[in-house]
């Protein structure tokens, strides 16, 4: 049994495995991966810190280097990369190699951080008197991650945060925490300066430490929202800046006027796609006016042509969940759905009793608020159906919905779109677009529990969230307040 390693001061450091990591397409014990004690985390921390103060004074193109270093490693060891994330998350391997890609968007943005870096200067603010402003790194981040994007996630935050001249300690999930270990191998590869980014597995406690650390500065978290806001009211009480990104549960609203089979082919794959495994999946196609029945049953029929198998397996459209456990729940939604009044149109829970962790498509109609296939967070491969009469009723329910991740209309009509998209209390929009997850230029976050803390991450939000202003005020003397001549005009 082999047993995961830390990755301290840029070296993989072995340590005795407790937590289970399991390959989900067979349900057997892959290796193990270590729950470090308090003394360890605070070896870890310390030299992060360390690393950081040097890491603080690179020069931007030392960074822009690694940077530029690290994507070209990224895009060539993609076949490992997709592979070690295909055999401890179960997704298949076109998913890990998109997953990937998104990722390198991230490092690609941040490789233009002499760009995202330079202050604003302002000439004779008075007479003599010159402003600049200037954005530092704050420090020691601890960047904590879920389970389902294994790579993706954590550079979301490594990229913008090394950019910026911060030092990194990746918590990532135990579930799937193989593929952390070769990123920091990579950017050691690269050149970035031993300690600067550390891995560092856990569970809860390890976390619990970091959040209370006094070492570690800001912390950026994805994870469930019951995590979320224990993460940002434990370490914003403990003075660090936090942003803590949620759960979800997304909408996708479909006008009398779309063209239907362009929506149910979205839905299959906003729905289904990794399992259902992604905090943009669909999780609720909201069916407006008299269109409910005809896309219920395309959506039927394009779930019939699923095929759910080993993420290897080639010809596979989705694997298997995470664990045992997380299968069992999402197959207890669908269970208890005809209790609560809501059809079951599809039931893919008879392939619980296959080898792995499978589960297959389940298509729920007449899901609504107070239904618990409604107003939980299933993240499986369960998609429910709302009827609503019109447009406002539409925007009413996600509106009333705690969550406020991501949502899409699909639609013709451009007015109803732009309408749409001013109307609901959600973060990312999508016209026509399922899973409207933004390119690395922009930022990605969602409202209201999908976030805790105002800082989106990645993009510009990112850069701003890992620095902190600062304006330095100047006044040299006047030529004429001078004690030494210096040769040129003493008034001017
Ligand atoms: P999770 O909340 O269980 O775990 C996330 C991280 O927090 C892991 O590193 C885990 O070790 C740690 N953790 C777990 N319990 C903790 C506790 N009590 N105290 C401190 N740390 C703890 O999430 P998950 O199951 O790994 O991931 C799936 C969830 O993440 C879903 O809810 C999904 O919607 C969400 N997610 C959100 C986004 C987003 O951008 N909003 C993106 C991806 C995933």
């Amino acid at each position: 049994m082999t047993t995961i390693p830390h990755f301290v001061r840029g070296q993989r450091v072995a340590a005795d495995g407790s937590l289970p990591v399991f390959n989900p397409a067979t349900g057997t014990l892959r290796s193990k991966v270590p729950v470090p004690d308090a003394a360890f985390v605070d070896d870890v921390v310390s030299s992060a810190r360390e690393a950081w103060n040097s890491w603080r004074y690179s020069t931007l193109s030392q960074r822009t280097n690694i940077l530029f270093g690290l994507r070209h490693l990224l895009v060539s060891h993609a076949d490992e990369f997709a592979a070690l994330i295909t055999a401890e998350h179960g997704k298949t391997l076109a998913d890990a190699h998109g997953e990937l890609a998104r990722g390198i968007e991230n490092v690609e943005y941040a490789c233009g951080l002499s760009e995202h870096l330079k202050g604003d200067f302002s000439s004779q603010v008075a007479d003599g008197v010159d402003v600049h402003s200037v954005r530092e790194p704050v420090g020691v981040v601890a960047a904590i991650t879920p389970f389902n994007f294994p790579i993706m996630v954590p550079l979301w935050m490594a990229a913008n945060a090394l950019a910026t001249g911060n030092a990194v300690i990746l918590k990532p999930s135990e579930r799937d925490p193989s593929v952390s270990v070769r990123l920091g191998e990579l950017l050691s590869e690269a050149g970035l300066p031993a300690g600067v980014f550390s891995v560092l597995h856990g569970n809860a406690s390890t976390v619990g430490q970091l959040l209370e650390h006094s070492g570690v500065d800001a912390v950026s978290f994805v994870g469930s929202t019951p995590v979320a806001r224990h993460v940002f009211d434990t370490a914003s009480a403990s003075g660090k800046r936090v942003q803590a990104l949620g759960g979800a549960k997304n909408h996708m609203v479909v006008l009398g006027d779309a063209d239907l089979d362009v929506a149910a082919d979205a839905a299959i794959n906003a729905g289904f796609g990794s399992a259902g495994e992604r905090c943009m999946a669909i999780s609720v196609v909201v069916a407006v006016g008299g269109v409910a029945d005809t896309l219920v049953e395309k959506i039927a029929t394009r779930m019939d042509a699923l095929r759910v198998g080993p993420g290897d397996q080639p010809g596979s459209d989705f694997g298997p969940l995470i664990t045992a456990e997380h299968r069992d729940r999402v197959a207890s939604f669908v269970h208890n759905a005809p209790t609560e009044g809501v059809t079951v149109v599809r039931d893919g829970t008879n392939l619980s009793s296959r080898e792995g962790f499978f589960l297959g498509p389940c298509l729920l109609d007449n899901v609504r608020p107070g239904t618990t296939a409604y107003d939980s967070e299933i993240f499986g491969p369960v998609l429910g159906v709302a009827r609503v009469e019109d447009y406002d009723e539409a925007v009413a329910l996600i509106n009333a919905n705690p969550y406020g991740n991501g949502t899409a209309i699909f639609t013709r009509d451009g007015n109803a779109a732009r309408r749409f998209a001013r109307d609901v209390s959600v973060g990312m929009i999508g016209v026509n677009v399922p899973i409207p997850v933004p390119v690395a230029s922009y930022s990605f976050g969602g409202w209201k529990d999908s976030l805790f803390g105002h800082a989106h991450m990645y993009g510009p939000e990112g850069i701003a969230f890992y620095t902190r202003a600062k304006v330095i005020t100047t006044r040299w003397p006047q030529p004429s307040e001078s004690q030494i001549d210096l040769g040129f005009p003493r008034t001017r």
